[in-house]
C-alpha cells in the first residue's frame, strides 16, 4: 500500500493520497486492530466485503446506536450507510433490542415455531399485503428458495432478471447481459462459477418493455425476479408506467412476478409495490425487515401457495432444497414481531422521507450552484449522489457515465469528515433516527467536497 503519488498522478489521485494519509493518522487503533486481525482472517476481516470500503484500512466499530457510529479510535460518525440497509431503522432500535433481550433467556432456536408465530404472520400480511409467508435468515436465501419454488410450480426452467441486478449470493442471478448479442454472460467477478447461465437465465435492460416481452414470449420463463428500482448498480428508478406494463406482460405469459424489496423497502411503509399498488405473485425482503437481526421473508398469494402445496405434496419424501436449520428461530421471530409493530410504521417513514427530501434538496441546490454535471436520484428514504448529468435509465448508462474513482474519493473524504456513505456508490439512507443535524453535517461535508474537487 503506497501513499506516494506517482509522477503521472491526476489531481484526484493526489487528493485521494491526502485523504488516505489523514485516515491513517487519525485511526491508530483501527490500524492496530487491522494488523491483529490479519493473523486470523482472510484479508484481515471476518467477511471479506468489509475490506471493500475505500479507506486505507478497515474501520473497526466500537458501538453503534441510532445514526451514531463510534469507531475504535473514539471518533463518531453520522451513519448514512446504515449497514448497507440492514440498519435502515437505525442501529439497535429500542423495541427490537428489548425484544431480543427478552427472548434471549427463553430459547434461541428449537426448529419449532414460537407462540408468537401466528401474530407475526398477521403483521406480515398487514404490513406487506400478501397472505402467506416463509422466513429465511438472509435475502440471498429467500431469493434462492423463491427461485426454486417458482421453477417447481411452473415447470418452467428459465429465470429472467434485469441487467445490473443483484439479489445476493444466488448463482442463477450472477449474470451480465452481453451488449453485443443480448445473450447471458456469467459475471466476470464471481468466483468458482460453473453454472450454465446462458441456458437458464435471460437478462434484459431495465426499463425496456420490448426486450422484456421478447424474453417472455417463448413461454418458458418461470419468474421475473426484480427490484422495483435497480439499487445495486447505481440507483435506477422505473420509468413512469413501466411496472404496470411489465406486470401485465408477466401475467399474459404465465410468468410469476417476484419483487425483491430488500432495498426498496425504503420507498414507503410496506415497500414500493404497496406504495404503487403493484400485485406481485411473490415478494421478498431481507436485511432491515427485522430491524437488523438476520432475517428475511418471502410472501406469496393464495393461488401461488396452493401450487406450492401441490408441488411439495407430489414430491418424494426427502430434501426439498429449500430452508436452513436456523431459519425462523425464536430470536428472529421476536425481533421481527417488534420490528413489524414498531418500525414499519407511518410515523417512521414520515420522518425518514422528510429527512431524505431535505437532504436531496440541499444536495441538488449545491450541485446547481456549483454548476457540476452531477445529479441526485431518490427513492423514498434512499438516494444516490450520481456523478453524471442525468438519472440513469438502465445499467448501461451507469457503465457509460459512472466515475468510480470520484465515488471512492467522495466516500473517503466524507468519512474523514465524520459522515459515512455506503461504499461502492454514493448511496445515502435516512432512518427514523436521522436528525436535521445529521443532514446538515452531510451537506457541510459536501460543501467542502465541492471546494476540493477540481
Ligand atoms: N436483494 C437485494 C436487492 C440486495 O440488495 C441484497 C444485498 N445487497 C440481497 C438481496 C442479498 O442480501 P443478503 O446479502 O443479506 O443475503
Amino acid at each position: 500500500m503506497s501513499d506516494t503519488p506517482l509522477q503521472s498522478a491526476t489531481p484526484l489521485d493526489t487528493l485521494l493520497a491526502q485523504e488516505r494519509t489523514r485516515f491513517i493518522a487519525s485511526h491508530p487503533r483501527s490500524m492496530a486492530l487491522a494488523r491483529a486481525a490479519e493473523a486470523h482472517y482472510l484479508f484481515g476481516v471476518p467477511l471479506h466485503w468489509m475490506r471493500d470500503w475505500p479507506s486505507p484500512a478497515t474501520l473497526f466499530v466500537q458501538q453503534a446506536q441510532g445514526t451514531a457510529l463510534q469507531c475504535a479510535d473514539g471518533l463518531r460518525y453520522r451513519d448514512f450507510c446504515l449497514g448497507d440497509t440492514g440498519a435502515m431503522f437505525g442501529h439497535s432500535p429500542a423495541p427490537v433490542a428489548e425484544a431480543i433481550a427478552r427472548q434471549a433467556a427463553r430459547g434461541l432456536t428449537c426448529m419449532l415455531p414460537s407462540t408468537q408465530a401466528p401474530e407475526v404472520g398477521q403483521l406480515l400480511q398487514e404490513r406487506f399485503g400478501l397472505p402467506l409467508w416463509q422466513l429465511t435468515l438472509t435475502a440471498s436465501d429467500a431469493n434462492r428458495f423463491v427461485l426454486r419454488w417458482a421453477r417447481a410450480i411452473t415447470g418452467r426452467p428459465q429465470l429472467l432478471v434485469f441487467d445490473g441486478c443483484y439479489h445476493g449470493a444466488v448463482d442463477d442471478t450472477l449474470v451480465d447481459r452481453d451488449p453485443a448479442t443480448g445473450g447471458t454472460l456469467p459475471r466476470a467477478s464471481v468466483l468458482g462459477q460453473v453454472h450454465n447461465h446462458a441456458s437458464f437465465t435471460r437478462v434484459v435492460p431495465f426499463n425496456d418493455l420490448a426486450a422484456l416481452e421478447a424474453a417472455l414470449a417463448p413461454g418458458d420463463v418461470a419468474l421475473l425476479l426484480a427490484e422495483p428500482a435497480l439499487t445495486n448498480f447505481g440507483l435506477v428508478p422505473p420509468a413512469p408506467g413501466f411496472w404496470e406494463a411489465a406486470q401485465a406482460l408477466c401475467r399474459r405469459h404465465g410468468t410469476l412476478l417476484v419483487l425483491d424489496e430488500t432495498h426498496t423497502l425504503s420507498s414507503g411503509v410496506g415497500g414500493y409495490a404497496r406504495a404503487h399498488e403493484l400485485q406481485p405473485d411473490m415478494w421478498v425482503a431481507g436485511k432491515a425487515v427485522a430491524g437488523g437481526l438476520p432475517c428475511a421473508v418471502y410472501g406469496f398469494t393464495e393461488a401461488v401457495g396452493q401450487r406450492m402445496r401441490a408441488a411439495k405434496t407430489a414430491a418424494p419424501e426427502g430434501h426439498s432444497g429449500i430452508g436452513t436449520t436456523l431459519s425462523a428461530n425464536a430470536l428472529t421471530l421476536a425481533a421481527l414481531e417488534a420490528a413489524l409493530r414498531h418500525l414499519h410504521t407511518p410515523a417512521s417513514y414520515d420522518h425518514m422521507l422528510r429527512m431524505a427530501e431535505t437532504l436531496e434538496a440541499g444536495l441538488m441546490q449545491r450541485i446547481a450552484r456549483a454548476g457540476r454535471p452531477w445529479t441526485v436520484t431518490r427513492l423514498g428514504a434512499r438516494m444516490e449522489l450520481q456523478f453524471m448529468p442525468q438519472t440513469p435509465r438502465h445499467a448501461q448508462d451507469v457503465r457509460d457515465f459512472g466515475q468510480p474513482a470520484l465515488e471512492a474519493f467522495t466516500h473517503l473524504f466524507m468519512l474523514n469528515r465524520g459522515v459515512l456513505l455506503t461504499p461502492f456508490h454514493s448511496m445515502m439512507l435516512c432512518s427514523p433516527a436521522t436528525s436535521a443535524e445529521d443532514v446538515q453535517a452531510l451537506l457541510d461535508a459536501f460543501d467542502a467536497l465541492l471546494e476540493t474537487v477540481p
